[in-house]
């Protein structure tokens, strides 16, 4: 049986210091239930907790990790770069070599520049929209998230359904400013700019909504954002911390065949360091140079560290064959859960684009469209399962909104190790909620 003694010790007396005893609350399984862990040491595949527990890991940061923990080309390429000075204050090559190669992945953009997360990335491209267009109003979409500054948690007071991340501590008065829309909702968009489009500064949307499980955008929906931007001279926005260089060596624009105005990028780009970019055409990236109109510093932004693992991690990208072989190993996940959900009769749509998945908890083989549908899952049968699986050696997202995030260090034996124990698992958490809730679960 898995002792999770020292990590409970830990949490005990981190209260003490750090609320939760974390720094970003998701780590707290506060969403899951069950004992939060504490690693102590990731490689490969693999993580280690502190009472020396090992876990095949599905979770890679939360996405930020595509090729797994301690890549040796990456490690030599921060170590390097710490004996040579990690932060100065001052441009380097590297920070240009980098500028270069993602302007040059994605037709879509013509400039960028870098921050240390996508909270800030996400931020300042909706500075930019407001700037460039003189008008306040931004579309969102309900069950999105794109970071924790104040203008994207913003939420109006009126909107009168759930959505994420609500937070006291943020003036109403931004939360005027966002209009909210559900996820592939045409006509509700459509109404939104026929009633508002003279203010809409920005429509912001992830093109493969990725904090919501894992939701795929229905035919015409993203050209259809492009055609009303284009109507009412309000900026595109294509938040892809999460997807850019996770299906293809740029953008996911490339792939879709969609021209944004500006571009987010963050998580996988960094190399397992810290950072955000936004990028888009140079019209609209000119507003932050010196003397026009928008403001957006940073120390750290752009640091040699940063910048030296990012180069090395585009290097192993850009490698041929890295992606197909991405896309291989997701068929290998995915052929191997659609054969066990069938063998144990569960009744959940698996749903996959590259090495990305998500299992919708619910009792439909349609895909979900909307967080409306998300929120239909069975939260408490995830639960149970994410316990099962941390008990049979492998590391879930901590929440059900979160995907299934694939590494290239993870093996075949791994996808399918993965894939039984998530059979059984979901197996056995169906069968104590059949207990539990015979009425509400009539699977
Ligand atoms: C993670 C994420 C962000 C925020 O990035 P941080 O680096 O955590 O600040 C923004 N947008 C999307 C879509 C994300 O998934």
């Amino acid at each position: 049986m898995r002792s999770t003694k020292t990590s409970a010790h830990l949490f005990e007396l981190g209260r003490s210091v750090i609320p939760d005893a974390v720094s970003s609350p998701m780590r707290a399984f506060q969403q899951v239930g069950g004992n939060p862990i504490c690693f102590a040491a990731a490689k490969g595949s693999k993580i280690t907790d502190v009472d020396g527990n090992v876990y095949t890991d599905f979770l890679n940061a939360f996405g930020a990790l595509l090729l797994g923990h301690g890549r040796e080309e990456i490690s030599a390429a921060i170590s390097r770069q710490a004996a040579q000075g990690t932060v100065v204050g001052l441009t380097s090559p590297l920070e240009h070599q980098l500028a270069r190669r993602i302007v040059a992945s994605t037709p879509a953009i013509e400039q960028i520049r870098f921050v240390c997360s996508g909270t800030e990335a996400v931020m300042t491209a909706t500075r930019i929209a407001r700037a460039h267009t003189g008008k306040d109003l931004l579309v969102k979409f309900v069950g999105s998230y794109h970071g924790h500054s104040d203008v994207l948690l913003a939420t109006p007071s009126t909107a009168g359904i759930k959505t994420k991340g609500v937070t006291q501590g943020i003036s109403p008065n931004l939360g005027r400013e966002i209009l909210l829309c559900q996820y592939n909702d045409a006509n509700q968009l459509k109404s939104l700019f026929k009633a508002h489009g003279a203010n809409i500064a920005a429509v912001i949307v992830e093109p493969y909504a990725t904090n919501m499980g894992f939701v795929r955008p229905q035919e015409g929906f993203m050209e259809l954002i492009r055609l009303l931007c284009d109507q009412h001279e309000a900026l595109f926005i294509f938040d892809e911390v999460v997807t850019g260089f996770r299906f293809n060596f740029g953008g996911i624009c490339n792939l879709m065949d969609i021209d944004p105005d500006l571009v987010t990028f963050g998580k996988i780009i960094g190399g397992g360091t810290p950072i955000g970019a936004y990028a888009g055409k140079a019209r609209f990236m000119q507003h932050v140079a010196i003397g026009n109109s928008v403001f957006q510093s940073g120390t750290f932004a752009a640091n040699p560290l940063t910048m030296a693992a990012a180069n090395a991690a585009l290097d192993v990208l850009e490698q041929p064959g890295f992606y197909e072989e991405m896309e291989r190993k997701g068929q290998v996940l995915d052929s191997a859960i659609r054969d066990e959900f069938n063998a144990t009769n569960i009744p959940f749509l698996f749903t996959r684009f590259g090495a990305l998945g998500g299992v919708a908890f619910r009792d439909s083989h349609r895909a979900m469209k909307s967080y409306q549908d998300v929120k239909n899952q069975h939260y408490e049968v995830y639960t149970k399962t994410h316990q099962l699986m941390l008990d049979k050696g492998f590391l879930m997202a901590p929440s059900l909104e979160e995907p299934i995030f694939l590494s290239a260090a993870h093996s075949d034996q791994d996808l399918k190790g993965f894939a039984a124990a998530l059979g059984e698992s979901v197996s056995e958490a169906l069968a104590a909620h059949r207990q539990a809730f015979p009425v509400l679960l009539p699977f």
